[in-house]
């Protein structure tokens, strides 16, 4: 991800020697003169401010500082020999770099009461202006708490053991209605047929995509540029998207402010109709025989056959009472002539489950 310098911004150390807070730059305690211990952190200021010396900023990009093999000073990266003890620094270790120290930002902080005398002190401000006590670091201002998730509920052995009774019921039920039978004996009193045959025509559709992806032939009605992806590089139609900045330690006593942009590009976004093949009408033929026919098909120009159903319903009278058999086996509805004598099971909705003939 491409990143962007928004500048650096001098960091500070406290002395584990006497607890005074040091700038970034100064190597040595201002306090006590202890050089800073290769294992004390930078931190960031209580006060970020944007650095306008030019030498800072070039000692910034100069590389972390590297630490004295023999006193163990810090000294600029472009040093050769140590500052302190005058020692070779060739092959010296350098500071470690690269580690974010916090989010970037200017804005004013309050002032700082000095502990000492109570003078009010600017937040930048690392010793009392009134009395040069070593002020203390303002607490970092509170964090909004992490959002948790509460913990899924554990379903209650009440609600699991209500589930089971009422998935052993749907059993119970379930077989008194389709499986438990009653047997009976009917006349076929009725004969219902029905055929339907589907007609299908291409018909606009409404539809939307990338202009990329807009089928051949459709009929695009309107476009408009939508976000769709991320970029590396500024393309046609895109908008800069930055993250938070924040601030990186370089290793020399200046933090680093950057932050990581891309670019959204938009593309066209197309709504359009194309033709798909939909059901515009059903020609249906009846009858009360045993001679089902399909409906006679004239096709106009653009249309074609879809689907053909069929439906054949025998009536029965069993001492008074219907029952209805359906099927959409024409084979099977022709074994009934009206007037012929059935044995019949009965589910328990009422349905005819199976039918032989009665002797
Ligand atoms: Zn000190
Ligand atoms: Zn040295
Ligand atoms: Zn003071």
């Amino acid at each position: 991800m491409p990143q962007e310098e928004l500048g650096y911004v001098e960091l500070e150390w406290t002395c584990p020697n006497c607890g005074t807070r040091n700038p970034g730059t100064r190597k040595n305690c201002a306090s006590c003169g202890a050089a800073m211990p290769k294992d004390a952190k930078f931190e960031l200021p209580a006060q970020q401010e944007l650095v306008k010396d030019e030498v800072k900023i070039q000692a910034a990009q100069a590389g972390p500082d590297v630490i004295c093999p023999y006193c163990g000073t810090r000294n600029a990266a472009t040093a050769s020999s140590c500052k302190q003890c005058g020692g070779d620094l060739k092959g010296a270790q350098a500071r470690f770099k690269g580690g974010v120290l916090g989010a970037f930002d200017e804005t004013k902080q309050p002032d700082v009461k000095c502990p000492n005398c109570g003078t009010m002190n600017p937040a930048s401000a690392l010793k009392c202006s009134n009395c040069g006590a070593s002020l203390k670091r303002p607490e970092p201002k509170a964090q909004p708490a992490p959002q948790t998730i509460a913990p899924p509920t554990r379903a209650s052995p009440l609600l699991i053991g209500g589930i089971i009774g009422v998935v052993l019921l749907c059993i119970v039920g379930a077989y008194f209605l389709f499986f438990r039978t009653s047997d009976t004996v009917g006349t076929v009193t009725d004969l219902q047929w029905q055929r339907s045959i589907a007609i299908m025509a291409q018909v606009p559709v409404r539809d939307a995509a990338w202009q990329d992806q807009v089928p051949a032939g459709a009929n695009v009605l309107s476009c408009e540029f939508k976000p769709r992806r991320f970029s590396n590089v500024e393309e046609p139609n895109s908008r800069k998207v930055c993250g938070t900045p924040y601030i990186v330690d370089t290793g020399t006593g200046v933090g680093k402010a950057i932050q990581d942009c891309q670019y959204q590009v938009s593309e066209q976004y197309c709504s359009f109709t194309r033709l798909q093949w939909t059901v515009i009408d059903t020609i249906v033929t009846r009858g009360s025989d045993l001679n089902p026919g399909w409906p006679s098909l004239a096709l106009k120009s653009g249309e074609k056959e879809g689907n053909r159903a069929q439906d054949y319903r025998v009536i029965f009278d069993a001492g008074g009472q219907q029952y209805t058999y359906s099927t959409s086996n024409p084979d099977e509805y022709a074994r009934f002539q009206r007037g012929t004598r059935w044995n019949l099971k009965i589910n328990g909705l009422g349905d005819i489950v199976e039918a032989t003939p009665a002797n």
